[in-house]
């Protein structure tokens, strides 16, 4: 287990996720009644992006750093809005110094009455998600193997949840970890809304990997990608997110979000980005 997230916090790939991960949050409270985040891969949770590693790769400058210098319409900072008021909110003098992991984002966005269970394998990490949320009754952290998180915590006692799945692609197949996960997570709580992310680089697989989700039959599920630019070169060149039961609204707002983060984190010429269904409402 060598990932650190810190590397990487903020890039261009954390500023989908997130913001995506923000608008299922929101949209989960459209209702009163409580529900369950369930974040299998959680990191750290805060990142300080003036640490060494963070300035080691400055990943973070192309993304929030660009993110948060951009002049936004108000459609796209209506929809933007429940991930940079968090990041806002960490920032209180501007600029972008903290930057919030997938449970900080989380929990700063959960109401009284919602609660978030974070598993986080690396003891070290593991350890310093546990500080940042010592004492808050409404999280629960615990070092485990997210991959089991998905069968033992399913379903929430809620019955209503949302389940984030961010494993960090440093071993072969994990784009097949992904699938059968999901596909056991789903046999035992399949009125639960996933989200699961996935790398885009080159020679990664990614035809076969939507053909093996197609084929698990689950009605509805949502595909949104941004790469920011060729694949020709090593390294990510842009990252994807597999949603499952997505707010119906879903789709309408990412053909109006990714486009504007395409334009403000492209890299070359080369940048795209798509959002379509994998099966169901097309
Ligand atoms: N979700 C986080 C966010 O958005 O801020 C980033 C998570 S990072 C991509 C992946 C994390 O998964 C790393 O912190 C790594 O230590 C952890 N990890 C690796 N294997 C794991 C496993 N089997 N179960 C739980 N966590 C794991």
């Amino acid at each position: 287990m060598n990932y650190r997230h810190i590397y990487h916090a903020g890039n261009f790939a954390d500023v989908l996720k997130h913001a995506v991960l923000a608008r299922l949050v929101r949209y989960q409270q459209n209702k009163d009644k409580a529900f369950r985040v369930l974040d299998t891969h959680a990191g750290i949770g805060l990142y300080d992006l003036s640490s060494e590693e963070a300035q080691k790769t400055g990943e973070w400058q192309t993304g929030i750093g660009k993110l948060m210098q951009a002049e936004l319409a108000a459609p796209v900072a209506d929809l933007l809005e429940p991930y940079l008021s968090a990041v806002r909110e960490l920032n209180p003098d501007g600029g972008v110094k903290l930057y919030p992991g997938s449970p900080k984002l989380t929990r700063l966005l959960l109401r009284p009455q919602d609660r978030l269970s974070a598993m986080e394998l690396h003891p070290d990490d593991a350890r310093a998600l546990s500080r940042q949320f010592e004492g808050d009754f409404q999280v629960r952290v615990t070092e485990l193997d997210g991959w089991l998180a998905l069968g033992a915590h399913l379903p929430p006692k809620e019955k209503r949840g949302l389940i984030l799945v961010d494993p960090p692609f440093e071993i072969a197949g994990e784009y097949e970890r992904l699938v059968d996960g999901l596909a056991k997570a789903y046999r035992r709580f399949a009125t639960g809304t996933y989200c699961l992310w996935y790398p885009i680089k080159k020679g990664a697989p990614i035809k076969g990997f939507h053909e093996q989700l197609q084929a698990l039959e689950i009605p509805k599920m949502l595909c949104a990608e941004l790469s920011v630019r060729s694949d020709r070169e090593e390294g990510l060149s842009g990252s994807g997110l597999i949603i499952v039961n997505p707010p119906f609204t879903l789709k309408d707002e990412l053909h109006t979000l990714l486009p504007v983060l395409k334009t403000i984190m492209a890299q070359d010429r080369y940048a795209s980005q798509r959002a379509f269904w994998l099966r169901g409402e097309a």
